[in-house]
């Protein structure tokens, strides 16, 4: 047997997608992941138990969409990770080598009430000076994939408006901490807003940190 094209790419999507179900930023097979190498991407395959996934399984696509290897389809949601691979370009200019697409409850619930997530906390500048929410466009569709493109203009994710979260990174290790970021962020804001009206941090403040951490990596 030869070398699994992609072996490290897709051993890291297993790992990611069934630790997005075990954190409970998706239910069931709901949300994606995926990793780039190069011109080629392994994804998170439609409609199939992340618990049972094993690396041959994982899809892996070119950027064109066109599959290369697995022998599962990829996700219905691949229009819009191929769209950040293509086009999107990361603000502090690294490489953008794999995106998270969840159905964080929290984050998607935040989707429905405004239209960027309310600067309640500074660990928000993981995202960008502000996190916008994509307008609705159904799933799978290029319409959704344009809308969530134009969102993450100079920033590292996004919500998509009644429908979840989408963030980018130079590894699956920096998307998924920035999913679990603005998942947490979200949480915390409507957890302060069921209570009373909570105090906001000036845009100010934000684009210091966004600074800050373009200088220096990770808050603590
Ligand atoms: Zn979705």
């Amino acid at each position: 047997m030869g070398e699994l094209l992609l072996a490290e790419q897709r051993a890291a999507v297993c790992d990611y997608a069934r630790r997005m179900t075990a954190d409970g930023l998706v239910v069931g097979t709901s949300g994606n992941v995926s990793a780039r190498a190069g011109d080629l991407v392994a994804v998170t395959p439609s409609g199939v138990d992340y618990d049972a996934l094993t690396p041959a399984d994982i899809p892996v696509v070119a950027l064109d969409g066109s599959i290369v290897d697995g022998s599962l389809r990829p996700t219905s949601e691949l229009p819009m990770h191929l769209t950040v691979y293509r086009k999107a370009t990361d603000p502090d200019g690294a490489e953008i080598a794999a995106v998270v697409h969840t159905h964080s409850v929290h984050a998607t619930a935040v989707s429905t009430l405004v239209e960027e997530v309310p600067p309640i906390h500074y660990m928000l500048a993981t995202i960008g000076p502000t996190a916008r929410v994509a307008p609705y466009a159904t799933f799978g569709t290029t319409e959704l994939a344009d809308a969530m493109l134009t969102a993450l203009t100079d920033r590292h994710g996004c919500l998509l408006a009644n429908h979840g979260t989408i963030t980018y990174g130079d590894t699956l290790s920096a998307a998924y901490h920035r999913a679990q970021q603005l998942e947490w962020v979200c949480h915390l804001w409507l957890t302060a807003r069921a209570a009373g009206t909570p105090t906001l941090l000036p845009q100010t403040e934000i684009n210091h940190v966004v600074n800050k951490l373009h200088t220096y990596g990770q808050p603590k």
